[in-house]
């Protein structure tokens, strides 16, 4: 039997899931981590795959590690981690964001505070200046180092936050000219999302109990990870859309071309699909979603209340259910209050109001995901805590009029396995 691993670093857990040929699930390992805590991942991905069953891991022929996106390091010819990690939601200062908007295009993606380009200045800016060589890499991207062996190498996936340019395969011109003023700097040489970088390294394959020829991958960022799994590799097609239910609402929709607008933080990243060809996963993120329904309700009381909801009746309560003043998708106004009165008495009409207004948002994001470009949306797959809420599925369907499709997993590392199984 031949089997494939993925391996998850989320933004608290990491899953180690292997998968057979006819991508069932074998064998599941999980365990929680720091991720402030670099110098811990090494044990933490030694131990999960450790713990799978010795004739499972005797017979995996390929990983595939997905991280957390923007969380990045930097470390020297050894792999020895030099400054602290930033991770995802880690902001550069005020100052750092300046030098970035000299360096890049006016409303490039990179003109966050929370890009990799801009933790990249910041992490420069806290080292100690000498003359040795120094890598600069995801988190994804050392995990699987660990493995294979070999610095600087990463994926299209993780380098877009750094301002690679998936279209054109290749750093831009502004990005090049910075880039020589810092010689001792190494920049990832960039490959599709599990490309075979090589062979695990012979010692740790006798350690963790490997095959001596199983193959590491290029990684991928944990939320393209947790859409392949949503979606699974045969069901995909041209504008099939996964809407993640999380602390967050965040849609994503698979387009035969890429769709990038600053103004409301639309990116893509792009999937080669063997058959289909170059394809543009385009997201956009509303800061509305389960935070606010957490404030109000617990999971359970979501759950009995949501039953006593009928979700073929509209509910005439309008709100913009905001956790914090601002949002940016699909309305983009940082001054946006978040609306929810009036508030009925009956929690029952409240909820129905706040889960019918939350589609009414995804709604009205899809539209405007297509009206910049993105293709036709022909299924929705919903990931997330609220994905479980049947009644809301249904009041969302009553909006979207798209066929809604039940989510093949949810695990990232599903998806990641997935990607070790067949490349995109
Ligand atoms: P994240 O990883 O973004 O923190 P999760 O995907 O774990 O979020 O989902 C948690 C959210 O799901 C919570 O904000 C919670 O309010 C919401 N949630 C949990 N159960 C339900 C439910 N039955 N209906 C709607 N939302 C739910």
């Amino acid at each position: 039997m031949n089997y494939f691993l993925g391996i998850d670093f989320g933004t608290s857990g990491i899953r180690a899931i292997a998968i057979d040929i006819n991508s069932e699930i074998v064998d599941i390992a999980r365990s929680e981590y720091k991720i402030r805590d670099c110098s811990s991942w090494q044990n933490v991905l030694y131990a999960a795959i450790n713990s799978l069953p010795k004739h499972i891991k005797q017979n995996i022929r390929k990983i595939v590690i997905d991280g957390t996106s923007a969380t990045v390091l930097i470390c020297d010819l050894n792999g020895t981690v030099i400054t602290p990690s930033m991770i995802y939601s880690d902001a550069c200062k005020p100052e750092i964001l300046e030098q970035v908007k000299k360096i890049a295009p006016l409303q490039h993606s990179v003109c966050s505070a929370t890009s990799s380009f801009a933790k990249l200045i910041s992490l420069l800016v806290n080292k100690e200046q000498n003359s040795s060589l120094i890598y600069f890499l995801h988190q994804a991207d050392w995990l699987s180092y660990l493995l294979h062996g070999k610095l600087g190498v990463s994926d299209y996936h993780n380098a877009l936050k750094l301002g690679y340019d998936p279209a054109a395969l290749t750093y831009p011109d502004w990005f090049k000219d910075w880039s020589l003023k810092n010689p001792n700097l190494v920049l990832p040489e960039v490959f599709a999302p599990s490309t075979t970088v090589g062979q695990i390294q012979e010692g740790i394959a006798t350690q963790l109990g490997l095959p001596q020829d199983c193959e590491i991958g290029t990684g991928t960022t944990d939320s393209n990870a947790a859409f392949l799994a949503c979606v699974g590799t045969t069901e995909l097609e041209i504008g099939t859309a996964v809407t993640s239910l999380g602390s967050t609402m965040v849609l994503k929709v698979l387009s035969d071309r890429p769709v990038n607008n600053s103004t409301y933080g639309i990116y893509s990243h792009r999937f080669d699909h063997p058959k289909l060809g170059c394809l543009w996963l385009v997201g956009g993120a509303s800061n509305v979603g389960g935070a606010v329904l957490r404030q109000f309700f617990s999971d359970q009381e979501l759950q009995e209340l949501s039953d006593r909801i009928n979700p073929d009746l509209p509910s005439p309560l309008d709100y913009y259910p905001l956790p914090k003043i601002g949002d940016r998708f699909p309305i983009n106004d940082p001054n946006l209050a978040p609306r929810l009165e009036p508030r009925p008495n009956d929690p029952v009409e409240f909820l129905h109001g706040l889960l019918e207004s939350m589609a009414r948002i995804e709604a009205q994001g899809y539209k405007l995901l297509q009206e910049l470009g993105a293709s036709p949306i022909q299924q929705i797959y919903t990931a997330g805590g609220g994905a479980q809420n049947q009644v809301w599925t249904k009041i969302r369907d009553r909006y979207l009029q798209i066929p809604m499709q039940k989510s093949v997993q949810t695990e990232a590392a599903y998806g990641a396995a997935l990607l070790a199984k067949i490349p995109l």
